[in-house]
């Protein structure tokens, strides 16, 4: 057995109007390739950078969220390297000196518990290009498919955007801790305002290193070789590629192998990681402070203006859950975790009017339960929170028992009828009426003499087994408060 060591880096584009250093439009995606460029991110010599406030103030919004400190004095650095989308051959990004450090985000831990996740770092810098491979589509005779067959085409929109780069600790575990953070984190960002949490448009992407190290390396402070996971589309990717690294490296130590230092990649179709480059050396960046740009300088009072004016954060949102409305800690957290689910539990709450704890209930069990198995978010369901309002005041009502209640709520999700109407269509009203069954609790102790003797000679456990024939009789449809009554009263007699 080992223990594996996780962290994660994560670009999130920020969402300004314009990009980091210069005056174009922000809002690349879709936009007819290298149009929205200028003399600056086309990086013309002789040109400045101006900084963007409003990424700034993005930057340190989010930092503040994160329970990060944030620096009165942070600089911008090179990091120089060489790649056809990066025009100036360098990249302004921030090194030794960052905007916001030392932060955590709460999850929920492999044990259950709230963990804290540290994040070491969040820094702002800028986006590169995009490089488009060209592939072969027609006959080289084409014209022009001769000018572009096999070529590499460069599109300069996406460079200059403001990305803030949120790197952790190696705080996390397991592939499910790392997935857990990343949904934290992008709610975070999403109440923030400062990113879309659109991973298919590239607004967010992450990295994983991963070391597996045993019990006494890490008694003594010691760990494994570390492995670079990218090419991450998805938080499933995340999630897969962490829980298969673990086996393959377990395997390798196992094996008695040592694991190489490498760079992977996840490859979606065939569900494993593969390597991408060997790392024998660390990269060199000769990070330099940006000549070009002024240190940041932000008073104190500026940044508890920013701090003042924040949102409700979801562990704030989840603190209210549990003072206001009387959830536990436990389910507050799990309501909180997505915006949407957050938004839903609240509106069904409201809908329904009376203990909000009841609606929570019905969420985190079976709502969660059955998105869990459709795989699908919230907000695609066919399911109004309204609808989920009415179907607990059923049961309340003692229309339908609980069971019957979660029979009818996989209907609803399944076709988005509303639940009286299913409830109607299926006969599924409880048996309430008390003649009809009593009739149906004498004629099972008639049957049943033998069983009746054991119980009134004191094998009381009986009634449990008595109470299944009803339910069975019914087809599970029987007030169980009624029928017990009525069984018991019958027995006892
Ligand atoms: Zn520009
Ligand atoms: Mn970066």
């Amino acid at each position: 057995m080992y223990q594996a060591v996780i962290g994660m880096e994560l670009h999130a584009q920020l969402l300004t109007q314009s990009k980091m250093f210069c005056g174009c439009s922000a809002d690349y995606w879709e936009a007819p390739p290298n149009s929205h460029v200028c003399p600056v991110c086309l990086a013309m010599p002789g040109v400045l950078p101006v900084i963007n406030a409003s990424a700034v103030e993005q930057t340190v919004r989010a930092g503040l969220a994160l329970n990060c400190q944030i620096a009165p004095f942070s600089r911008f650095a090179r990091k120089n390297y060489h790649y056809p989308d990066l025009p100036k051959g360098y990249q302004i990004s921030q090194y030794e000196l960052p905007l916001c450090h030392d932060g955590w985000l709460l999850i929920e831990g492999d044990d259950g518990q709230p963990k804290r996740i540290g994040i070491r770092r969040a820094h702002l810098e800028e986006d590169t290009g995009k490089s488009i491979h060209v592939v072969p589509l027609g006959p080289v005779s084409d014209r022009a498919n001769r000018r572009t067959d096999g070529a590499t085409l460069i599109d300069l929109n996406r460079a200059g955007l403001p990305l803030l780069e949120i790197v952790t600790e190696a705080d996390m575990q397991s592939g499910e801790e790392a997935y857990r953070y990343l949904v934290k984190l992008r709610t975070i960002l999403r109440t923030l305002g400062v990113n879309s949490g659109d991973m298919e448009k590239g607004a967010m992407r992450c990295e994983v290193n991963l070391s597996l190290r045993t019990a006494q390396q890490a008694a003594a402070g010691q760990y494994g070789v570390k492995v670079e996971v990218k090419n991450l589309n998805s938080f499933k990717a995340v999630r897969d590629s962490i829980a298969f690294e673990i086996q393959r490296q377990t395997a390798v130590l196992d094996g008695g192998r040592a694991v190489r230092q490498v760079t992977m990649g996840w490859d979606e179709n065939r569900r494993c990681t593969v390597v991408q480059r060997s790392k024998e050396s660390s990269e060199d960046y000769r990070y330099f402070p940006e000549p070009d740009l002024p240190p940041l300088e932000l008073s104190r009072a500026w940044v508890e203006q920013v701090r003042a004016a924040l949102p409700e954060l979801p562990d704030a949102r989840a603190a209210r859950f549990v003072r206001d409305l009387e959830l536990t800690p436990r389910d507050a957290a799990l309501l909180t975790v997505e915006r949407a689910v957050a938004d839903w539990f609240e509106e069904a709450a409201a809908a329904y009017g009376g203990a909000a704890k009841e609606v929570a209930n019905w969420m985190t069990g079976q709502l969660f339960a059955l998105l869990k198995s459709e795989e699908g978010n919230i907000a695609s369901l066919p399911l109004q929170p309204a609808a989920l309002a009415e179907l607990i005041r059923l049961v309340d009502a003692g229309l339908i028992n609980r069971n019957t209640g979660k029979k009818v709520l996989e209907q609803m999700v399944a076709t988005g009828q509303p639940p009286a109407a299913i409830v109607e269509a299926q006969g599924l009203a409880q048996l309430s009426d008390e003649s009809g069954l009593a009739q149906v609790i004498d004629a099972l102790l008639a049957a049943n003499p033998g069983e009746v003797a054991k119980y009134r000679a004191g094998k009381t456990s009986l009634l449990g087994w008595f109470m299944g024939q009803v339910m069975k009789e019914t087809r599970g449809q029987a007030n169980p408060d009624l029928a017990r009554a009525l069984v018991l009263e019958r027995l006892e007699r």
